[in-house]
């Protein structure tokens, strides 16, 4: 197993650093301070399209290749795609989520979504002009770990669907070309009953979005909006007719979880370092680490954090090699925003009353971290699914 990125990925992330530092930091610390997000029209956006980021990772071209084991290491490579996930969290990855991109809905175009629906969603993503986001919306008010019991509905009208319900805590919604709903024809269905369509900003009934307010990472919009009748042509049933049998939508959402969680244990692991730096920062400058005690502490989340990442990676590259990982992936994103957690916390304790003040990088830490534990299946949810594989029962 072998963890090393090529030249060209270690190339940009040392130059990611630079941006991370003079611009990435500052940014956060200021939609922090104003308790907004950043504007979709901030010139740090266009900087980002000019370097290369707010691309989709599908090519038109590259058609069944994409199925095997080396193409996939080669275009894939999530183990380059977390180092610098983890990187960009550690500078701040509230402003890292707010980057333009097809967003978390990519995964499942690519896998689920017909050539056409490819073609139109993705190429605008391919040499992007302008910054352009996508989002995915599967949580609803009463619906967040549990997704198989959302009720935004998926009526069938024509040749169109019509949509209706409410979803929640959606990233870059508002100001998406595109958001991926997930929706179902029959709640008393379960699983069995969802279907994923591609919703146009503009489409009529797609309205009502409300910036939520958060404990931290507010660089970001997480939103909620309302499906009001929404009418979507039959062309974007995401996979289109057929593609739904023995609960394939279901399964595709899943699939996504299973490529992103190494990806959040990493964000966590970034968030955890940045903590773990002020700590250690602090205790030097306070003549706190002569302390055997204090050294001893912030040995352990050190060991703590580098266990997580090395988790991430394994998880990482089971991915990149088409292989199992459910198992590495839910165990990576367990422990990693629990290690970042314990760093957060130490940091906040060793620092005190300069932490607790409200104006020390410290405690925005301590406050975006506990997201990580949220997102995307929460610790909680892991555990269950690990509990689950370890005694032999299926996925549930
Ligand atoms: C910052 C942020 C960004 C987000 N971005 C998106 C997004 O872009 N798109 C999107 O669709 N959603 C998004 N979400 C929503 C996120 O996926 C949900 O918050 C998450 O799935 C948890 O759902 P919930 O908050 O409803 O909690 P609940 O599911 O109600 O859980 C509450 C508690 O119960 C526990 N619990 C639930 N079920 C079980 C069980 N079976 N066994 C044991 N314990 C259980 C949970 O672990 C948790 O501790 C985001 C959330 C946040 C905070």
């Amino acid at each position: 197993m072998d963890f090393a990125i090529d030249a060209a990925s270690a190339h940009r992330l040392a130059a990611f650093d630079k941006l991370g530092r003079e611009q990435m930091r500052p940014l956060g610390l200021e939609a922090d301070r104003l308790g907004r997000p950043i504007p979709p029209d901030h010139p740090y956006f266009q900087t980002l399209i000019g370097m290369g980021f707010g691309r989709t990772r599908w090519r038109p071209d590259r058609g069944e290749q994409e199925g095997s084991a080396d193409a996939h290491d080669k275009v894939g490579n999530s183990r380059a795609t977390l180092l610098l996930s983890e990187q960009l969290s550690y500078w701040d990855r509230g402003v890292a989520v707010s980057a333009p991109g097809p967003g978390l809905g990519e995964g499942a175009i690519i896998s689920m979504g017909t050539e056409d629906q490819k073609q139109r969603y993705l190429t605008p993503f391919i040499n992007p002009d302008k910054p352009r986001w996508g989002a995915f919306a599967m949580t609803e008010p009463g619906a967040g770990s549990d997704v198989a019991a959302i009720q935004t509905r998926a009526i069938r009208d024509g040749e169109d669907w019509v949509l209706i319900g409410n979803k929640s805590f959606s990233g870059n919604s508002s100001r998406a070309d595109f958001i991926l709903v997930w929706a179902t024809v029959d709640p008393s269905l379960g699983r069995a009953g969802h279907r994923a369509f591609l919703v146009e900003h503009g489409m009529p009934g797609l309205q009502d979005f409300h910036i939520e307010r958060k404990m931290g990472l507010k660089a970001y919009e997480s939103t909620s909006f309302r499906l009001e009748e929404c009418r979507v042509p039959g062309a974007n049933l995401l996979g289109g007719e057929g593609h739904y049998e023995r609960g394939a939508g279901f399964k595709g959402a899943m699939n996504t979880f299973n490529s992103t969680r190494p990806m959040v244990a990493a964000m966590a692991v970034g968030i955890g370092r940045a903590a773990l730096d002020e700590a250690i920062a602090f205790a030097r400058a306070q003549d706190m680490t002569d302390d055997p005690r204090i050294r001893d502490r912030l040995e352990r989340v050190a060991r703590k954090l580098r266990a997580a990442r090395l988790l991430s990676l394994k998880a990482a590259w089971l991915a990149d090699h088409r292989r199992a990982n459910i198992v590495e992936a839910s165990m990576a994103k367990a422990l990693a925003p629990t290690a970042a957690f314990e760093a957060a916390s130490l940091g906040m304790e060793l620092l005190g009353v300069v932490g607790a003040r409200g104006d020390h990088l410290i405690e925005k830490l301590f406050r975006d971290v506990k997201a990580m534990d949220i997102v995307e299946g929460t610790g909680q949810i892991q555990r269950v699914i690990m509990a689950r594989k370890l005694v032999g029962l299926p996925h549930g």
